[in-house]
């Protein structure tokens, strides 16, 4: 069984399916690695189960290519040796369905932009016509560069958070006051299976790089750098250090790293019950106004209120301006009350 199975089944598997106080999903990704999508009727029907009263969502940047020496079609991108491509249209699925949804569903959901390959140095022609195009997009993301396995399996050159590509990206961002959210992993996976690299993190000062030259751009650091098999024993310790040093970064605690780094992983895998770790409690108390919480999910959606019901344990161990702030406030600020005192959100 895959690890995305593993993780997919677990969470599908947890006991509670809504949240007990209102939470904004901040990361989600409206279809999947074939761009296949349950569409918005779905999604609003799942937040409503869930208790999750707004979405962040975005495409995925890459499409998983069927390539004719695979004899079965892949569904995922880890499935087989076809490699995955950038893929525009991603953005034009999620546009085109947020256009047709009501106004007062339009103010629960944020659309991002992402579709686009972040090493090529033209990609900000892509990103200003797009915006010239649809007024919607409230942010740039998640862009996917290191990432281990997926980064193996994508045509072209290897992306990263420092890609000179990105500089006019960032400058964009800065002045249309909108965030930009990153998957960039920390380290390679070789860190946590090799004694010889375990104390670095190979990939960080990518990421410092950008944030430190670009003080103006808001970063969101999807996952806080975890991915499957990037670990490192005092990661609480990295983290608190870069909210410290970094006012412009934010990080959220989607996926991997809340079952795998946050919460204890064997109590997860054993009892699929989420106990945060009391050093992580105390830098989510401490760098309150910066952390975010989301699902991570791909185009499907039946599993959303169990996923997003994992933090309910750590919430509940938050005092209540911290709790409410990561639950819903942080991503309220960024996503939606900065944008709504511009524009619309039915403009088109
Ligand atoms: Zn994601």
């Amino acid at each position: 069984m895959s690890l995305s199975v593993e993780i997919d089944l677990r969470h599908k598997k947890y006991k509670e399916d809504h949240t007990d106080i209102k939470v904004i999903d901040m990361h989600m990704h409206f279809v999947d690695f074939r761009q296949n999508s349950e569409g918005y009727e779905s999604l609003l029907r799942s937040m409503k189960r869930g208790n999750i009263s707004k979405n962040i969502i975005f495409g995925l940047p890459v499409k998983k290519k069927w390539e004719f020496f695979e004899p079965l079609e892949p569904h995922y991108y880890l499935g087989d040796n076809s490699r995955c491509t950038y893929y525009n249209a991603t953005d034009e699925v999620v546009a085109s369905g947020f256009l047709k949804l009501n106004k007062k569903q339009k103010m629960t959901i944020a659309p991002t932009l992402c579709g686009f390959d972040p090493t090529d140095m033209t990609c900000i022609d892509y990103i200003e016509m797009m915006f010239e195009k649809y007024s919607i997009w409230r942010g740039i993301g998640e862009l996917l560069l290191r990432h281990d396995d997926l980064t193996n399996l994508t045509q072209g050159e290897v992306a990263r958070a420092n890609h000179p590509a990105l500089n006019r990206v960032y400058t964009f961002c800065a002045k249309k006051r909108i965030p930009v959210c990153l998957h960039q992993n920390s380290t390679c996976v070789a860190s946590s299976l090799s004694n010889l690299y375990k104390n670095d993190y190979e990939y960080l000062h990518e990421l410092t790089e950008s944030v430190e030259r670009f003080q103006d751009t808001t970063f969101v650091w999807a996952h806080c750098g975890v991915s499957r098999r990037v670990q490192h024993p005092k990661y609480h310790e990295m983290i608190n250090g870069l909210l410290s040093k970094y006012h412009n970064l934010h990080v959220d605690l989607s996926w991997e790293v809340y079952d795998s780094t946050i919460c204890d992983p064997g109590i997860v895998a054993r009892e699929n019950k989420y106990q945060p770790k009391q050093e992580w409690i105390d830098l989510i108390e401490e760098h309150q106004d910066r952390i975010m919480i989301g699902s991570d999910l791909c185009g499907h959606f039946d599993s959303h209120g169990k996923t997003m019901a994992r933090y309910n344990s750590l919430l509940k161990k938050l005092s209540d301006e911290a709790a409410q702030k990561v639950a819903s406030g942080n991503a309220e600020k960024m996503y939606f009350h900065a944008f709504d005192t511009i524009r619309s959100p039915d403009s088109p």
